[in-house]
C-alpha cells in the first residue's frame, strides 16, 4: 500500500518529547477506528503504519512518555501536555505514527498556513475502518471496512458485490 522509507524526527505539542522514526511505511491511510476517533478526538486520524518493533527512539528522557492500554491497543503520549505520540498492538510488529508531529511539514504554523502543510507525498493513500466512519468520504482513495486487503468498499461505502474485482 506505500513501501515508503520513512526517517523523521517528531515531537509533542509542548515539545518536552523529541523521537526518530525509521522504517518502511506499511501503510499510510486515514484511520476511522473507533480507538482512533476516542483516543484523539477527531475523525478520520491520519496515520503511518511503520514496520519494526524499534523504529520509533525517544530522544531524551524516556519518563517523558506515558503508556496505557486500550483493549489490545498501546496509547503513548507526552507525560506532559499528553499529546498522543505514537500507538501499536504488542507482538504485531509496527508503530503507528501521526504525520502531523513529524518534522516532514514545510514550515510552522503562522499567519501563512500553507506553510504547514504536508508534501503531497505523504498524503493518505487509503481509508482504514471505514465502516466505522462518521461521515461518508466523497474522494477517489480506496476504502476498506476495516484493515484491508480483501474488504475493499464501493467508493460509496457499500460493499464490493461478491465476485467483483
Ligand atoms: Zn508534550
Ligand atoms: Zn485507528
Amino acid at each position: 500500500m506505500s513501501g515508503q522509507i520513512l526517517d523523521a524526527e517528531g515531537g509533542c505539542h509542548c515539545g518536552e518529547v523529541r523521537f526518530r522514526v525509521q522504517g518502511e511505511v506499511l501503510r499510510n491511510v486515514y484511520c476511522h477506528c473507533a480507538n482512533c476517533t476516542a483516543s484523539k478526538g477527531a475523525s478520520p486520524v491520519h496515520l503511518l503504519v511503520v514496520g519494526g518493533e524499534d523504529s520509533v527512539r525517544w530522544l531524551g528522557d524516556p519518563e517523558a512518555v506515558t503508556t496505557r492500554s486500550s483493549g489490545a491497543l498501546r496509547l503513548v503520549s507526552c507525560s506532559v501536555c499528553l499529546c498522543p505520540l505514537v500507538q501499536y498492538r504488542e507482538g504485531k510488529g509496527f508503530r503507528a505514527v501521526f504525520p502531523v508531529l513529524l518534522d516532514l511539514r514545510r514550515g510552522v504554523v503562522g499567519d501563512d498556513h500553507g506553510a504547514d502543510r504536508l508534501p503531497d507525498e505523504w498524503a493518505p493513500t487509503a481509508h482504514l475502518n471505514y465502516e466505522n466512519r462518521l461521515f461518508d468520504w466523497h474522494d477517489a482513495l480506496p476504502k476498506f471496512r476495516a484493515f484491508g486487503p480483501g474488504d475493499e468498499l464501493e467508493s460509496d461505502g457499500r460493499s464490493k458485490s461478491p465476485g467483483g474485482a
